[in-house]
């Protein structure tokens, strides 16, 4: 791999940099306020380990006032009674807002997580935007059912889909925009309140959405964004009884802790978590095909990827092949700060997530796995790894079995490939894999074996806010997207007259 512009100081644009001198601030009830305690969040740039902005941090006093704001536009304001044709309106001009201001956001995006600003551009910005178009059409279409009662007499039985109220969203940093978009759409389409709070890592553009959404004409209280830790401001949103659900994507072991938070009040839960997904390459596959989509699949967003494909099987007798064509695709990456155009490899988010990617590179070395290319942090600037493969490794290894979130594969040469469906489930994870074959009824077959929510043949991960999306096992409960994604914003109710 290259490293480029590691010295060079790219600024960000005109409009961007104005952006990052106004205020970043709380929106609570349709106002910008700080956190009342007056303490603030420094935001790193990933990419220089500079200070770019700062944040309130909010305390469970301002995650109160969000609730009760949220609360009384539940209840008394105009979000939940208002025509859903006017909610769907109102949803796409948001959208339309975000692409008004589409290189704002991509650039800030970019500061604030690392990620090529390329990527900014040509995912994150405009799938945002095609996501809560999405979800606007959504808003005339939720619909209950008529059923059969089967009593003596005559009824009409009806279920009605109401939205099921307060909802706190809690995002992690990966995706920003896409994160906070892709849980607001529904829960406002539903007819739902909101307090959305974003990583502390990267709220920029969560707070800059704030802007939009208020310019896009919505009530007080409908919205509110509260920036802050985890362990406090999300701790106390999670905990809160005025919250009626959470919706949550983040680590297995913080969602395992929300079912404690939701006990109180019996809140519901949606919980997107962490993942260790195989990618499968036959010996029949496209090779040059299958390898590009494993080396997109692990090293694209610096690997920090839900669905990454982090393990990788392959016949034994094309091990070499294939290893090797992943080695000459990972030396391709240019790493270098975000916002230069011909970086196509990011910092990682933060100084955690570094120490933490390179502290399982070193475990894997000391356990006796072998560093076939990478293993090292790059340049002294920012929070750079190279791209990583591992070989030699055995099924207990930690690098094998715990989620890196990083660009990290790790590679084992298959003997039995009958035993691919069990080396496959080997993992506490089960959120989605990928099947590389020409052969289409063996592919099914292994998709029906392999215990993940999405599974994709002769393709690396695609997600749309139109494909159900989330995990078996303890990648985690529920799922977004699509019908069964926003009917996890309603409560079903049940009405039955005597005629
Ligand atoms: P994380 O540490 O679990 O944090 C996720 C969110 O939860 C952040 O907003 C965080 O706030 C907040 N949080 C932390 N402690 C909390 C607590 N005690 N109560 C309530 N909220 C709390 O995860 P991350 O490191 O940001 O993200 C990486 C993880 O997310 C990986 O495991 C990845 O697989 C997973 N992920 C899953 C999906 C999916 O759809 N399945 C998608 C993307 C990412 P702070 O950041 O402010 O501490």
């Amino acid at each position: 791999m290259k490293g480029i512009g590691m010295s060079v100081s790219i600024g960000p644009a005109e409009q961007t940099g104005l952006s990052l001198t106004r205020p970043f601030q709380l929106l609570i009830d349709g106002g910008w306020s700080d956190a009342q305690s007056g303490d603030v969040l420094d935001v790193i740039n990933p990419a220089d380990r500079k200070v770019l902005a700062q944040i309130p941090a909010a305390g469970g006093q301002d995650i109160d006032r969000a609730v009760r704001a949220a609360r009384k536009a539940f209840e008394d304001g105009p979000w939940p009674a208002m025509p859903p044709g006017e909610r769907a309106k109102l949803l796409w001009r948001i959208a339309d807002l975000i692409e008004a201001r589409k290189e704002e956001f991509a650039e800030l995006e970019t500061l604030d997580n690392g990620k090529p600003v390329t990527m900014s551009k040509w995912v994150d910005v405009p799938a945002s935007i095609a996501t809560l178009r999405y979800w606007s059409g959504w808003c005339t279409k939720i619909a209950g059912e008529t059923r059969a009662v089967d009593m003596p007499g005559d009824y009409l039985a009806m279920t009605l889909r109401e939205p099921i109220g307060v909802v706190g969203l809690i995002t992690p940093w990966n995706f920003p925009l896409m994160s906070a978009v892709s849980k607001l759409g529904p829960a406002l389409a539903a007819g739902c309140t909101v307090i959305l709070k974003p990583a502390e890592q990267t709220s920029l553009t969560a707070l800059r959405l704030g802007e939009v959404i208020l310019e896009a004409g919505m009530p007080p209280g409908v919205v509110n964004i509260v920036t802050g830790l985890g362990s406090v401001a999300g701790a106390a949103l999670a905990e809160h009884d005025g919250v009626d659900k959470i919706s949550f994507t983040g680590s297995t072991a913080i969602g395992k802790s929300l079912i404690g938070a939701a006990r109180g009040n019996l809140k519901r839960l949606t919980l997107e978590l962490g993942g260790k997904s195989p990618t499968i390459i036959l010996p029949d596959a496209d090779l040059e095909r299958a390898i590009a989509g494993a080396g997109n699949s692990i090293f694209r967003n610096s690997g920090q990827i839900c669905v990454a494909g982090s393990r990788l099987y392959v016949a034994r007798k094309q091990f070499d092949q294939v290893v090797g064509g992943l080695v000459k695709f990972a030396e391709q990456f240019k790493l270098g700060p975000g916002l230069d155009p011909a970086t196509t490899m990011g910092p990682l988010v933060s100084d955690r997530q570094h120490e933490r990617v390179l502290d399982y590179i070193g475990g894997a070395r000391a356990e006796g796995a072998s560093v076939i290319t990478g293993g090292h942090g790059f340049g002294d600037a920012g929070y750079f790894v190279e791209p990583t493969i591992i070989g030699d490794v055995n099924p207990q290894m930690r690098v094998v079995q715990e989620e890196i979130f990083g660009p990290v594969l790790v590679a084992t040469a298959v003997d039995d490939l009958d035993e691919l469906g069990t080396l496959a489930n080997d993992s506490i994870y089960g959120l989605s894999a990928s099947i590389w074959t020409r052969d289409i009824s063996t592919a099914y077959k292994l998709a029906r074996k392999i215990r993940a929510g999405t599974i994709t043949i002769n393709s690396g991960s695609i997600a749309g806010p139109n494909l159900p999306f989330g995990g078996f096992k303890q990648s985690g409960w529920g799922r977004e997207n699509g019908v069964d994604g926003i009917e996890s914003f309603t409560e079903l109710k049940t009405i039955i007259t005597a005629l």
